[in-house]
C-alpha cells in the first residue's frame, strides 16, 4: 500500500503530495487524515496522509516512519477543504491543514496510551496484556516505534473505551487531573463513625458531616472541599485511611467558564418577526438545503434567540452546529447564553483559553462529545461530521478574515462547508457588510429582516454634536457641554453611562510644539503611542519601545507634548471633573489578563461603577439594563483612515455603540460627538438608516470600482532594500498588466500608508477584476517565481479579497 503525504515544509515547490510506502505492520492502520512522520531529504518531517492507493508511478519509495495519531485528525471533508483553501487563497496545502488544527498539535506533543478497563482488556485483547503488565501507560511514540504490529488492536481497544489516549501538553498536562473524594461506605456507617469521633477528631467529624449531608455518592474535588467547605486535607486523608472515604484521580475536561447545570434556560416564545425569520431556516435544516441566509436585524431584535432555536432543531435531528462570533464579542455573556441553553453539548473556542483548554474543546468536537461549537474565526474548521447549520454572527466583522496564511474569510469557508454538507448558513448582523447585503438584494442570499427590538422598545434617540462649534464656543475639553451635563444627570439618577472611544493608550502621539516633529517608530514609519503607565512610547505594529525624549530630536527644544486623547486620558479627565463617579476603563491594556474582560463587565453589570469607558471591545453584545446614556467621544477617528471601507466601518461602529442604550425598561439616549457631523456615515448611523447608508455607499463604491462591484487582489512585496522592493513590485505590475484581460485594472506599485515595517520596505500592487479565470494561475506563477527564502530577500504575499489595505 502507498500513502500520499503532504509534508510539512514551508516551500512552494514541495506543495504537492509525495508517495510513501506503508510498512506491512501499519497497513491496516493508516488512514487519510492522520499525521505521520516521514523521511524527507536527510531529515524527518511531519506530514498529513491525504489518500491511500495501491501503486505508485515511482519505483523507489521510502517508508512511512511513524504514525502520530491514533485516529485521523482531519476528516475527509477537511482534507478536501484544505486543498480548496490552498487553491483559492494561494497558500500551501500543509499551512491550510495546520490552520484547521489546534495550536498544540503543531507544538511538541507526547501522547500516551493507558488502560481504562483492565478486565475487558484481559478478555478481549489478551495479546495486549503483556504490553501493559508493567506500566499503566505507554508513550504512543514507543508503541509506534517498537510494537507496530499492536497498533491495530490498540486502535480497536481505544474505540471501545478499553484503552484511552492522553495527549500531554507540556506542563499543562498536570492541570487536567483532579483528586476527588467520595463516601466509601453507607450513610449509616458515616453517621456511626461521626458519633464515635472524639474531641481530638473534630475536623474529621466535620468532614464526615459534610458527606452525610451530601449523601449523593458524588465525587467532590478535594480542592473544592478545602476551599469552599473548609475541610482540611489531613482529615480527608485520615478518613481515607480509615476506609470511610475513597480518593480518585479523575481526568477532567477543563471547564474554563465553570458554568454548571443550574443556569439552564429554555426557548423563549418568539415574536412574529422572529418566527418569520426562523421558519425558512428550519425548513432548510430539515431538508438539508445549503441556502445562505442574511439575517438583518437591528441590535436587540433577538437574532441570537433565532440561532438558539435553529440549533435546537439541528440537535434534534442528530446533527451538529457551528456558531462563529467575533473574538471581541465572545464575551462571557454570549457564552452563558449558549451554555445555558445547551449545557455540556457546547464546546467554546477562543483565544483566551490556554493551549490545553483549546485542545480539550477541539477533542470534544472530534470525538463527538458535543453538538455545538461556539468560537471565533477558526472554529469554522470544527471537525464535525454531520454538520446541520453554520451561524456567523456579526458577519460584517473584519476579524473573520485571517491576515496570515492561509488568508481565508470564515464566511467563504462556511458557505463552502455548507455546500459540502447540504446545510444552511445564517449570516447575522445589524449592519451587514456591503458585499453580503448586495448579494441578498440579488437573491444570491435569502434576506431575513427584523425591524423591531424584541420588546418593541424604540431605538434610542441619537443626537450629533458638532465639536467644531464647541471649540469655537471656547470649550476645549473632550466633552461637549451637552454630553457632560447628561453624564452628570445620570450620576444623580443613579443610572449608568457607556463612553466609547476608538483609541488606546494615554495619548496617540507625542509632538514637538516648536517644530511639529512627531516621534515615529524607527522601523515602521508610524507614530509611536504614549503609554502613561511606564512613560514609554510604543509601536503598535512591531512592539518597539523607547522612553519619551526630554528634548526634540529635530530642534532640541524641550516642548514635547502629548496629543490626542486615549482612554487613559479620558479616564483621568473624568476623575478630575467628576471625582464622585466610579469609572471602569476597558481597553486592551486593562483586559490583557485572563478573565480581566469578564471581571470588569461583572463589576459594571452589578452596578459597581457608573461609567464604562472603552474602545471597540465595548461596542458589541453588551446588554445592561441600567445603561441609559451612550456617548461617542470622537466619531470620526476611523473616518480618515486610508481604507475604502472607512465609512462602512464608522457606520457599523456607531450603530453598534448606539444599540447599547435603552434596551430594557429605562429609555436610553445616544450622544455622538464629531468633527465631521455632516458625513453620511455619521448621519445615517444616527438615524439608524441602514438602507440609506447602503445606497450612498454603493454609489461611491461603484464610482471608484471597489467591492462589491469589483473583486480585489492585493500583492504585497517587501525587501530590506528600497530599490529591490520597488524593482520587484514594478516587475510584478507589468507581468499582471501584460497577462490579464483588458477589463482588469492593475494599480500600482504604490507605497502603502505604512511604508516600512520591521525594517522592510513595502510596495503594493492592487488588481481589480470581475471575472478573471486566469488570475489565480498567474498569481501562483508570480509567487513561485519571486518566492525566495531568507531574511534579506524578497518576500511576496498575496491577499485575495483583502480587508486590511494598510
Ligand atoms: P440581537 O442578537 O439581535 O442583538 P439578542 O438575541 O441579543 O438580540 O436579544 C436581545 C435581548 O432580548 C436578549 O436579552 C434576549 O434574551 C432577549 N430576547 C430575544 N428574543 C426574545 C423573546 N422572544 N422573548 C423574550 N426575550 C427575548
Ligand atoms: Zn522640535
Ligand atoms: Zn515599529
Amino acid at each position: 500500500m502507498i500513502a500520499e503525504v503532504y509534508v510539512d515544509i514551508p516551500a512552494g515547490p514541495v506543495d504537492r503530495p509525495f508517495d510513501y510506502r506503508i510498512p506491512e505492520e501499519l497497513s491496516s492502520f493508516i488512514a487519510p487524515g492522520m499525521r505521520v512522520t516521514v523521511p524527507f531529504g536527510r531529515t524527518k518531517r511531519l506530514g498529513f496522509v491525504t489518500a491511500l492507493k495501491e501503486s505508485s508511478a515511482l519505483s523507489k519509495l521510502k517508508n512511512i516512519d511513524q504514525v502520530v495519531d491514533p485516529i485521523p485528525v482531519l476528516t475527509g471533508e477537511l482534507l478536501d477543504l484544505g486543498r480548496w483553501l490552498a487553491d483559492t487563497t494561494l497558500c500551501l496545502t500543509v499551512s491550510a491543514y495546520q490552520a484547521m488544527l489546534p495550536a498544540v498539535m503543531k507544538a511538541d506533543y507526547a501522547k500516551t496510551v493507558s488502560v481504562e478497563n483492565q478486565e475487558q482488556l484481559g478478555e478481549s485483547y489478551p495479546s495486549l496484556v503483556p504490553l501493559f503488565s508493567l506500566r499503566q501507560s505507554i508513550a504512543w511514540k514507543d508503541l509506534a516505534a517498537r510494537h507496530p504490529e499492536c497498533l491495530k488492536p490498540i486502535r480497536q481497544a481505544i474505540s471501545q473505551g478499553v484503552l484511552t489516549v492522553h495527549q500531554q501538553v507540556h506542563n499543562q498536562a498536570k492541570a487536567k487531573k483532579v483528586i476527588t473524594a467520595a463516601a466509601a461506605v453507607s450513610k449509616n456507617d458515616l453517621v456511626q463513625a461521626a458519633a464515635s469521633c472524639g474531641p481530638r477528631a473534630a475536623r474529621q467529624k466535620e468532614a464526615l458531616q459534610f458527606f452525610i449531608e451530601n449523601d449523593t455518592g458524588a465525587q467532590f474535588p478535594v480542592t473544592d472541599l478545602i476551599r469552599n467547605h473548609h475541610l482540611t486535607r489531613q482529615s480527608l486523608r485520615a478518613l481515607e485511611e480509615k476506609g470511610m472515604l475513597r480518593m480518585n484521580f479523575v481526568e477532567q475536561f477543563r471547564n474554563p467558564y465553570g458554568i454548571s447545570e443550574e443556569t439552564k434556560t429554555g426557548p423563549l416564545p418568539l415574536t412574529e418577526e422572529q418566527k418569520a425569520a426562523l421558519q425558512p431556516i428550519l425548513h432548510s435544516i430539515e431538508n438539508s438545503k445549503d441556502k445562505v441566509f442574511l439575517c438583518h436585524g437591528v441590535t436587540g431584535s433577538g437574532k441570537t434567540e433565532i440561532y438558539l432555536q435553529a440549533i435546537r432543531r439541528v440537535i434534534e435531528l442528530g446533527k451538529q452546529a457551528i456558531v462563529l462570533v467575533p473574538e471581541i464579542s465572545l464575551t462571557p455573556q454570549m457564552v452563558h447564553r449558549f451554555k445555558g441553553r445547551f449545557g455540556d453539548e457546547v464546546a467554546v473556542m477562543h483565544s483566551g483559553l490556554s493551549k490545553g483548554e483549546k485542545y480539550d474543546e477541539w477533542r470534544k468536537i472530534r470525538e463527538g462529545k458535543v453538538k455545538v461549537a461556539v468560537g471565533a474565526r477558526s472554529a469554522v474548521f470544527a471537525p464535525f461530521e454531520h454538520l446541520g447549520l453554520i451561524v456567523i454572527d456579526e458577519e460584517h466583522e473584519t476579524s473573520y478574515k485571517q491576515e496570515d496564511n492561509p488568508r481565508y474569510h470564515a464566511r467563504e469557508v462556511a458557505i463552502h462547508r455548507g455546500q459540502h454538507n447540504g446545510c444552511p448558513v445564517v449570516l447575522g448582523s445589524a449592519t451587514p457588510s456591503l458585499e453580503s447585503y448586495a448579494r441578498a438584494r440579488k437573491n444570491v442570499y435569502t434576506l431575513l429582516t427584523l425591524k423591531e427590538r424584541f420588546n418593541h422598545h424604540p431605538m434610542p434617540p441619537v443626537k450629533i454634536i458638532d465639536m467644531r462649534e464647541e471649540m469655537r464656543g471656547g470649550n476645549h475639553s473632550m466633552f461637549s457641554k451637552k454630553l457632560f451635563s447628561k453624564i452628570t444627570d445620570r450620576l444623580e439618577k443613579h443610572e449608568q453611562t457607556v463612553l466609547f472611544l476608538n483609541r488606546r493608550g494615554y495619548s496617540t502621539f507625542v509632538m514637538c510644539r516648536a517644530c511639529g516633529t512627531v516621534i515615529k517608530c524607527p522601523h515602521c514609519d508610524i507614530s509611536l503611542t504614549y503609554h502613561r503607565a511606564n512613560h514609554m512610547l510604543k509601536c503598535h505594529y512591531c512592539g518597539f519601545e523607547m522612553r519619551v525624549p526630554e528634548t526634540c530630536p529635530t530642534c532640541g527644544s524641550d516642548s514635547m507634548r502629548y496629543f490626542g486623547s486615549g482612554t487613559q486620558k479620558v479616564e483621568a479627565e473624568l476623575n478630575r471633573l467628576l471625582p464622585e463617579a466610579r469609572v471602569i476603563r476597558m481597553d486592551v491594556d486593562t483586559t490583557r489578563q485572563k478573565g480581566g474582560h469578564e471581571k470588569l463587565l461583572r463589576l459594571f453589570g452589578a452596578h459597581q461603577a457608573d461609567i464604562l469607558l472603552g474602545t471597540q471591545m465595548i461596542a458589541k453584545g453588551l446588554d445592561f439594563p441600567e445603561v441609559t446614556l451612550v456617548g461617542v467621544l470622537a466619531a470620526d477617528s476611523m473616518l480618515h483612515l486610508p481604507d475604502f471601507r472607512a465609512s462602512e466601518k464608522t457606520f457599523q461602529l456607531l450603530t453598534q455603540v448606539s444599540g447599547r442604550a435603552g434596551r430594557h425598561d429605562l429609555p436610553g439616549e445616544v450622544i455622538i460627538q464629531s468633527y465631521t457631523p455632516d458625513h453620511y456615515a455619521v448621519t445615517d448611523a444616527a438615524a439608524n438608516d441602514y438602507g440609506r447608508f447602503f445606497q450612498q455607499e454603493m454609489q461611491i463604491r461603484y464610482r471608484h470600482g471597489y467591492p462589491p462591484f469589483y473583486y480585489l487582489a492585493l500583492i504585497n512585496l517587501t525587501h530590506p532594500e528600497i530599490t529591490a522592493a520597488a524593482d520587484a513590485a514594478g516587475r510584478v505590475a507589468s507581468i499582471l498588466k501584460n497577462n490579464l484581460s483588458s477589463s482588469v485594472q492593475v494599480l500600482g506599485p504604490v507605497v502603502p500608508s505604512i511604508a516600512r515595517i520591521k525594517d522592510r520596505y513595502r510596495f503594493q500592487c492592487m488588481v481589480k477584476y470581475k471575472r478573471e479565470p486566469s488570475l489565480i494561475p498567474l498569481l501562483w506563477k508570480i509567487t513561485r517565481h519571486f518566492q525566495e527564502t531568507g531574511k534579506d530577500s524578497l518576500q511576496i504575499s498575496i491577499d485575495m479579497n483583502p480587508v486590511a489595505l494598510m
